[in-house]
């Protein structure tokens, strides 16, 4: 290069520097949208209304100086500070929340502060949803009474007592008794080994007042299986630990930092018998245990919390996504190159992930419908309940599964899309990282969740081949026999894959002829079923994979024909819903194209079809690339990255960010005896 030449260079990177091109580059992007964001983001909320509740919550929160995190983010928080301030803001939140008058807004504020701190949302979620629930689902209309108005105003704090030091994914094999003293009507509750040690438990290292404890129930040295019981755990006016229990906190983790995962020993402590939740199973007075109709029961809450991963992918995702897309379109390669957005590469790893988005938005939506109403039947019949609660146990296990592992794979794309300056935590995505992977682990192992998804497939599926007609989830398994028929794909071009349900068909296609297979191999074997199960575990669980995904396909084409008869400004959304719903069902196929090819369904013409139509979607879609992630409302203070900044003007914010940092310039604490020493001797 010439020294004029390089001169220019210079100049240009100057200009370039002192007249920010990120602000220029998303209003062009912006000018891109074939649909209009703000119907989207009433779309993405479910309503026009909520739309509106949320965007006033935002607001709210970032006027009140105590839900508001000081100074924009919490990276540089020690754990006891981060700790405190999530406290402080449910203490706030308890405040807030009953001085308003508008339901939806409470609820907006409540999803809101959700978005806006994990470490609230883990939290918060621990206390309403595994324990609250838990008395809800397992405790009779009396214990509910005593317990429920308490709980609700949070002068009783729950934490969640499943998981054991040496025991958690098989939960029949969990330790801790519950003992049935019929002389006091008590239960006495103990961790009679170390295994026992009730572990992981989230806010029992600090802050929990009281804990559901699952145990075995023995009554008269016999047990009678798993149960729930209620067990105070701090004195509430001191926070001192009650006799009889000791708990402590897990000490340092890679992530969740605000949560106080704790663990906790019980020296038998009794307990009232009326602490053992009864709705389903019982114990009497004179000691009679009465089993619950369905033992499956015992499992039910769990239900609910794998259905709230659905909205947290949507949440964490959606923010790691947006920083990352907007990062992809600001940043350029030099002067003269381009935006890396329109690298291949990167356009093809973050807009299948954003369509996946759309998709779950939707799936959680419909799922979540279904649920509460069939929770409604635990009150109004329950043998309605008990009869459906199997297909949606083995769907939310499913789902939680299938999209949790999506996740990380979305963040991981989402991290190496940030190049090095991902490792920053002030851009976000490493911390969503630390405080992700728990999601495919907790709440029940994904390998394990997928593999109760599986046998209730393969009982479905030997149902079916009974003549038994299948309904919920599985119904279209009555009539997969017609697609075993079909030994190739008819695929010819590129259009026909435009057809979501052309690719649902494609779909069922595959889950047929692993269902077909793992049946025989399962029926027919010879061996103990257990080995013949352990020997096939991989091929299960991709059965519950493509099951799952499945489902939410066949989700998405049906709410967008309900889309077409709804309000015009949804309607006119159809389009692109339409475009996303395209890319998603293709992104499926693709992803499964070793499976076909294998099946001898597809030759490696059909293959190419399949890679040609998912990048030419894929680009198509990169296009509206920003205002799809616009849509999902996430305000700047929520993303908590500068290099994701609505307007574009990323690095100004991220190196004032950055100077503003503790310690970012000065000499350390170790000069004088580690350095100097060596520098100066
Ligand atoms: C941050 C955090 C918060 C948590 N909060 C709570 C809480 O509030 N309350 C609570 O009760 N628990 C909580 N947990 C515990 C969590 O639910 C358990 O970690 C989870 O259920 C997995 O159990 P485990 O750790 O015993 O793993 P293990 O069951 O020992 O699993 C270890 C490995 O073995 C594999 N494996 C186990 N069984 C099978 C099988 N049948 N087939 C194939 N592979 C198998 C698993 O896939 C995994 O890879 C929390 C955990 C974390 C990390």
């Amino acid at each position: 290069m010439s020294k004029n030449n390089a001169l220019n260079r210079l100049n240009l990177i100057q200009d370039h520097i002192s007249q920010p091109t990120g602000p220029i580059d998303l209003a062009n992007e912006r000018s891109n949208a074939s649909f209009n964001v703000e119907h989207m983001y009433w779309l993405f909320c479910g309503s026009k209304e909520f739309a509106k509740a949320l965007s006033d919550a935002y607001q709210m929160i970032q006027r009140d100086p105590d839900l508001y995190i000081p100074g924009g983010h919490s990276f540089d928080m020690t754990q006891p500070q981060q700790r405190e301030l999530v406290q402080r803001q449910i203490f706030r939140y308890q405040k807030v929340h009953k001085t308003l008058k508008d339901p939806l807004l409470c609820k907006a504020l409540e999803f809101a502060m959700c978005n806006y701190s994990e470490a609230y949302s883990m939290r918060t979620y621990v206390h309403n949803t595994l324990f609250r629930q838990s008395i809800e689902f397992f405790g009779t209309k009396e214990q509910q009474d005593e317990w429920m108005d308490e709980v609700l105003n949070w002068r009783i704090i729950g934490c969640f007592a499943m998981t054991e030091l040496g025991h958690s994914s098989f939960i029949r094999g969990l330790e801790t008794t519950a003992t049935y003293d019929r002389v006091h009507d008590e239960f006495i509750i103990n961790s009679p080994t170390l295994t026992a040690t009730k572990w992981w438990i989230g806010m029992a290292g600090q802050t929990a007042t009281h804990t559901v404890a699952i145990c075995q129930t023995i009554i008269d040295s016999e047990s009678y299986g798993i149960n729930w019981f209620v067990v105070p755990l701090r004195d509430r006016k001191t926070g001192h630990l009650l006799p009889g229990v000791t708990a402590g906190d897990i000490g340092a983790k890679f992530g969740r930092h605000g949560l106080d995962s704790g663990w906790i020993q019980f020296s038998n402590v009794r307990i009232p018998r009326k602490n053992m939740l009864m709705k389903w199973s019982k114990v009497t007075e004179d000691g009679k245990y009465i089993s619950p109709q369905n033992p499956a029961i015992a499992y039910t809450t769990l239900i609910g919390e794998r259905l709230t991963v659905l909205t947290g992918t949507q949440n964490a995702l959606g923010k790691a996504l947006t920083i990352a897309c907007r990062y992809g379109c600001v940043r350029r390669q030099s002067v003269d190159d381009g935006q890396i957005m329109n690298y291949q590469t990167y356009y093809v790893g973050l807009v299948p992930c954003v369509a996946s988005i759309y998709v779950i938005n939707v799936v959680d939506r419909i799922i979540k419908i279904q649920w509460e109403e069939l929770i409604k039947q635990i009150h109004t019949n329950q043998a309605e309940f008990l009869k459906n609660v199997t297909d949606i146990h083995a769907l939310s296990s499913g789902l939680k599964g299938t999209i949790t592992w999506w996740g990380s794979e979305m963040l991981e794309s989402c991290r190496r899309a940030l190049g090095g300056h991902a490792y920053s935590a002030y851009n976000a995505i490493g911390p969503a990282i630390g405080d992700w992977g728990v999601n495919t682990t907790g709440g029940g192992d994904n390998f394990v969740l997928l593999q109760q998804t599986a046998r209730y497939l393969i009982s479905s599926y030997e149902k079916m081949v009974q003549g038994k007609r299948l309904s919920g989830s599985v119904e279209y398994f009555n009539n997969i026999k017609q697609f075993s028929k079909i030994v190739k794909s008819d695929l010819l071009n590129e259009e026909q894959l435009y057809d979501m349900k052309y690719n649902l068909d494609m779909y069922t296609w595959l889950i047929g002829q692993k269902l077909q297979y793992l049946f025989s191999i399962l029926s027919q074997s010879q061996e103990d079923p257990s080995v013949t199960w352990n020997n096939n575990q991989v091929s299960l669980i991709r059965l519950s994979e493509l099951y799952s995904f499945r489902y939410c396909l066949s989700e998405y084409i049906q709410a967008l024909s309900n889309y077409q008869n709804s309000i015009p400004e949804f309607q006119n959304l159809c389009p692109i819903l339409t475009k996303l719903g395209q890319l998603w069902s293709i992104h499926l196929i693709y992803e499964s194209l070793k499976e076909f090819l294998e099946e001898g369904y597809f030759g490696k013409e059909q293959a190419n079809i399949v890679k040609n139509a998912y990048f030419r979607m894929c680009k198509e879609l990169r296009k509206e690339i920003i205002p799809l992630v616009d849509s999902w409302g996430y305000p700047d203070f929520v993303l908590q990255a500068p290099l994701g900044k609505f307007d574009g003007d990323v690095y100004k914010e991220y190196f004032n960010t950055v100077r503003a940092a503790p310690g970012c310039i000065g000499i350390p604490s170790y000069w004088e005896d580690y350095i100097k020493p060596l520098t100066d001797p």
